[in-house]
């Protein structure tokens, strides 16, 4: 479903990923870890298409199709997001709305029509109940006066609703407590199927006791260094992450 390729990124002429290959089938959850500027957010980023990365050299591809000449917004529609790592503030624009539009234009590429107005409420109700928000959320301006664990519930309801082929949710974990983490592990479990894939980008294993990976991998400057199973987190959990670091350097 994706494949990177010797992905090499600068960010303000500074090099970020220096040479990093991932491929992820569908129905798959990877987890990638590493230490603080390693370049998770980076490489999630550069597959959803934010401003301000420039490849300079590899490829991405998904689901065959070469993400790299594909517009910020064909991604969303093809089926390839990502959720907020800090997520903005639309001040004036119901979340509800927000839901919908993005909802339609996702229905609008996979050449479905719009949803029904009854429908769709079925839908968000049941989905913000699974995330334990309150109805109230959904009438609120977008993420205005939300807090971070309430922030959380709504990027993980944005992907329960929009139903990507593949979410990526970097450090879906930081900052919430333990309840509200449960809640969000949830969210996410019950967003995988055999037809999605999950990229979860963390530097925390706690979040791995909650959501199991297939594949957890290891990124330390620029590259990933590292790929086992969900006892590699654990591992990691325990050892930090130097030894990785020194026996690729080995
Ligand atoms: P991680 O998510 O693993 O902590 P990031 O991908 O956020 O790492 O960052 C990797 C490196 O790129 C860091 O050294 C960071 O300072 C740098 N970086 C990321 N974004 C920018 C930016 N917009 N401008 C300058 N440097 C950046
Ligand atoms: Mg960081
Ligand atoms: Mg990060």
């Amino acid at each position: 479903m994706l494949e990177v390729k010797d992905l090499h990124v600068t960010v303000e002429g500074k090099a970020i990923l220096k040479g990093l290959d991932l491929t992820v089938q569908p129905g798959e959850v990877h987890a990638i870890m590493g230490p603080n500027g390693a370049g998770k957010s980076t490489l999630s980023a550069v597959i959803a298409g934010k401003d301000g990365y420039e490849v300079t050299q590899g490829s991405i591809l998904f689901e065959g199709q070469d993400v790299l000449e594909m517009e910020i917004e064909e991604r969303a529609r093809a089926g390839l997001l990502l959720g907020f790592q800090y997520p903005i503030e639309i001040p004036g624009v119901k979340n509800i709305y927000l839901l919908k539009a993005a909802l339609n234009a996702a229905r609008e590429a996979r050449g479905e029509g719009e949803i029904p107005a009854p429908e769709f409420m079925k839908l968000v109700r049941e989905k913000s109940a699974e995330m334990q928000m309150d109805p109230s959320f959904l009438q609120r301006a977008v993420n205005e006066g939300f807090s971070g664990g309430e922030k959380k519930r709504n990027e993980i309801l944005q992907m329960l609703v929009l139903q990507p082929k593949l979410a990526m949710l970097d450090e879906i974990d930081s900052g919430l407590d333990i309840d509200a983490m449960k809640v969000v592990a949830n969210g996410v479990n019950s967003l995988r199927s055999a037809d999605r894939a999950i990229l979860l980008v963390t530097h925390y294993q706690r979040l791995l006791n909650h959501i199991e990976p297939d594949r957890v991998h290891v990124l330390v400057d620029g590259r990933i260094v590292k790929s086992g199973d969900k006892s590699l987190a654990l591992e990691l959990e325990a050892r930090g992450y130097d030894w990785v670091l020194e026996e690729s350097v080995a």
